[in-house]
């Protein structure tokens, strides 16, 4: 059956009857104008959106529905992660084609209620439309926070370290075998890299204990790369940074993908995009105690990758062989260039922060569209 067929209000209530039960927090959930909410006591708002495009975010080919939602889900839940957080109410605007099946969208929202139900989110109200294109999921986050345990990106301080959750450029490595399928890597390799691609873990619970420590600075989530996400804490924070290149954890499997397609592994977990693991500065002589604490508690590693050096210092790439260059977002090649202009050479990152602050987000620049390109 198409959604055509169902037609919007049918479909709206096929979506209703696959949302999971309301906690106590939702006075009134799906089918009113509004969804009515009760916040916590004493507890900070945070809220977020990010939306996946057809074409632009992913390929309709190359993920199933269900996967599709969870990624819709975990990349916002990743946002308030990042902020030591936990999401609490999601709103989903959905723009369909009408020959669309309806098992998709049931698919669609299989995906979205796991992994809100994971995380202790509930499905509070959305949206339909007709697309005359290809199929859009935008999806605005309430989450809340304990005022005490909320990170920023402007609290980084000279002398910080910088540390990172999990390993980077798997989802680069996934994003490769999506789309050169032919490449042979391991069976247990491919599921690594494309879960990490099609169905990323939001460091939730690393979040809460990095926030409640209270012993960070600063912290984003590594959705651009970590080149370009480490920019926004400087930014922010008006500081500099140097970034070990040979500390910056990859994996295994991300190496072997990277051999296969003849692509530098650093160069992929630097500037692949798409991780979704947390990035956060603490001072020195916290900053192993923090690592440890995030280690035990929730079994996932952290690594030291580098310093916060003063802004006059820049942003600063030691490379294995030693060699120090400039670290920007796009690649070693571009940033050599743009060294020789004259000012410092953010003005991509700039701009990010500026909408930011103007209550926009720009459309996450770690989607398929600029990846194809960048490889
Ligand atoms: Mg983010």
């Amino acid at each position: 059956m198409q959604i055509a067929d169902l037609g919007e209000f049918g479909l709206i209530e096929r979506i209703s009857s696959r949302i999971a039960g309301y906690g106590p927090d939702v006075v009134v959930g799906i089918g009113d104008d509004v969804a009515v909410l009760k916040t916590a006591e004493g507890r900070l708002l945070l809220a977020t959106c990010d939306i996946q495009i057809e074409g632009v975010h992913f390929l309709r080919d190359r993920i199933t529905p269900y996967q599709l939602g969870r990624k819709a889900a975990a990349i916002n839940f990743s946002d308030i992660a990042a902020k030591g957080g936990s999401p609490r109410h999601l709103l989903i605007s959905l723009a369909l084609p009408g020959h669309l099946s309806v098992e998709f969208v049931d698919g669609l929202y299989r995906g979205l209620q796991d992994e809100a139900g994971r995380a202790g989110a509930a499905i509070v109200g959305g949206n339909l439309a007709r697309s005359l294109s290809g199929v859009v999921v935008d999806i605005m986050l309430l989450g809340e926070v304990e005022p005490d345990h909320l990170l920023l990106r402007s609290g980084a301080q000279v002398g910080d370290r910088v540390l990172v959750t999990g390993s980077q450029g798997r989802s680069a490595a996934g994003l490769a075998l999506l789309l050169q399928p032919e490449v042979q890597v391991s069976e247990e390799q491919a599921q690594d890299v494309l879960a990490a691609h099609l169905t990323p873990t939001p460091r939730l619970n690393e979040g809460h204990v990095i926030g409640q420590t209270r012993a960070a600075t600063a912290m984003l989530d590594l959705s651009d790369g970590l080149a370009s996400d480490v920019g926004h804490i400087c930014e922010m924070s008006k500081v500099g940074v140097r970034i070990d290149g040979g500390r910056v954890p990859i994996s295994e499997a991300t190496i072997a993908v990277a051999a296969k397609i003849g692509q530098d592994s650093l160069r992929m977990a630097l500037f692949g995009g798409e991780d979704y693991e947390l990035l956060f500065t603490a001072p020195m002589d916290r900053a192993q105690q923090l690592a440890l604490a995030v280690e035990s508690e929730t079994g996932t590693p952290v690594t030291d990758v580098g310093e916060i050096v003063p802004a006059s210092e820049g942003r600063t790439l030691v490379l294995p062989d030693g060699t120090v260059a400039p670290l920007m977002s796009e690649g070693w090649d571009h940033f050599r260039r743009a060294r020789t202009k004259s000012g410092p050479p953010t003005e991509v990152a700039g701009y990010m922060d500026e909408t930011r602050l103007r209550g926009l987000k720009s459309s996450p620049r770690g989607g398929l569209r600029n990846r194809c390109r960048g490889f």
